[in-house]
């Protein structure tokens, strides 16, 4: 049996044909015509004007420049989260503040973000900006932090490299922060095998990132530059692959939400393993399925759960590891930390390409199903799951 894969690419059928175009038409750099028309589709699905870059990492980065962020200042960040939410605050010469998480969401807990900004208000320097994150495709309680925010007049840039195609209270992710970044890394909802886009509603900021994102060359025959630019924008071939993958986000976002589902039906008889809270504000994209180990009831670790899987080549991985706990950033201020630091230790990420067959999530189930030394599940049941992700909305 081949390894089952943590989240892989999943093609629609177009792409190669948007591909082809860029080749037949020789616009092989970046400049062409599916460059704009992903774009356009982009602008389209989220409302906002969008600029594709070459990662999501480059949009967090040039994001937070747009805010002002320079040497010298803070931005707060949620601690559980991938380390390139945080690495452009440290590009820019800026420090990090982490805010820990609530277990309602897993995402930044809005009251210790109200603390935070208080104290640094009362010590004469409130953080440049705030980076929040929307975890594993859930988005963060965006309403509540932003009232806080506007108190203090503190922009908000939304990574929501994950949570492409999610939903708060019937609004796409990112469209209620200042800027937004999503990523079309190979492991995301959607791939362009590395990518990124930048929305805001200013388009006039929009279009600033797309001309720092090309060397900011300034608009004369000469090359002349009076701005610092970047190497960051996205290539026609690449956008051609992204023109074919939106055309299928929404079927990907359904098809990994019913695979978080099913695994939680196939679990639901069994002690100390409880998927990831599902706020009841929004539509998560399930990015990833997420699952909470009770060592005690579940009757073994986390770590020995990754094993068992990993003996039947299952790849299984733990949730993030916070910042705050990161050599790269010890040292950084952290309000709270003990959350994220839990969700750390119990937390487990289980296989979730879109393009996982029923027979492999079943051999997950029964591998999960085996280390807790409860009986296998036979296909049937596994059927039934699926007639059943209907109910959640998928
Ligand atoms: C993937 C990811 C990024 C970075 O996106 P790239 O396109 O890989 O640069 C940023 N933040 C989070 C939370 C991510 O999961």
């Amino acid at each position: 049996m081949k390894r089952i894969l943590l989240s892989v690419p999943h093609m629609g059928g177009t792409e190669q044909a948007y591909v082809r175009e860029a080749f037949a038409s020789n616009w092989l750099s970046t400049v062409g015509p599916n460059l704009s028309a992903f774009e356009r589709a982009f602008e389209d699905l989220v409302g906002l004007p969008a600029v594709a870059l070459a990662s999501g990492t480059a949009a967090i980065h040039l994001g937070l420049r747009l805010l002002g962020v320079g040497a010298g200042d803070t931005v707060f960040c949620s601690t559980l989260t991938f380390v390139a939410s945080t690495n452009p605050i440290r590009y820019l010469g800026a420090e990090p503040v982490f805010i820990d998480s609530n277990y309602e969401t897993w995402n930044m807990d809005p009251s210790l973000l109200a603390e935070a900004l208080r104290q640094s208000e009362k010590a004469g320097k409130l953080p440049k900006a705030v980076v929040v994150v929307d975890l594993y495709g859930q988005c963060a309680d965006m309403d509540a932090i932003r009232t806080i925010c506007d108190r203090y007049g503190v922009p908000i840039l939304d990574d929501a490299a994950e949570a492409l195609g999610a939903f708060y209270k019937g609004k796409r992710a990112g469209v209620l922060a200042d800027i937004a970044a999503f990523s079309f890394n190979g492991n995301k909802i959607i791939t362009t095998t590395g990518g990124g886009m930048l929305v805001s509603r200013n388009r006039a900021w929009v279009e600033k990132v797309r001309f720092w994102s090309q060397q900011a060359r300034d608009p004369a025959l000469a090359y002349e530059h009076s701005e610092l630019g970047y190497n960051y924008r996205m290539s026609n071939v690449l956008a051609g692959i992204g023109r074919g993958q939106i055309e299928v986000l929404d079927l990907r976002v359904r098809q990994r939400r019913a695979i978080a589902f099913r695994y939680r039906d196939a679990f639901a008889d069994l002690p100390g393993i409880s998927l990831m809270p599902q706020a009841s504000y929004g539509l998560p994209t399930n990015w990833l399925s997420c699952f909470l180990i009770d060592e005690r009831e579940f009757g073994s670790s986390r770590d020995e759960l990754i094993r068992v899987l990993d003996e039947a080549n299952v790849e299984s991985r733990p949730v993030w590891k916070p910042m705050h706990l990161q050599p790269l950033y010890a040292g950084c201020e952290c309000y709270g930390g003990r959350v994220a630091e839990d969700l750390f230790r119990r937390g487990i990420c289980l296989p979730s390409s879109s393009s996982l067959s029923e027979e492999n999530q079943l051999h997950v189930i029964n591998v999960v199903r085996s280390a807790t030394g409860a009986s296998a599940l036979a296909q049937k049941i596994q059927s039934d799951c699926v007639a059943e992700a209907g109910h959640y909305g998928v």
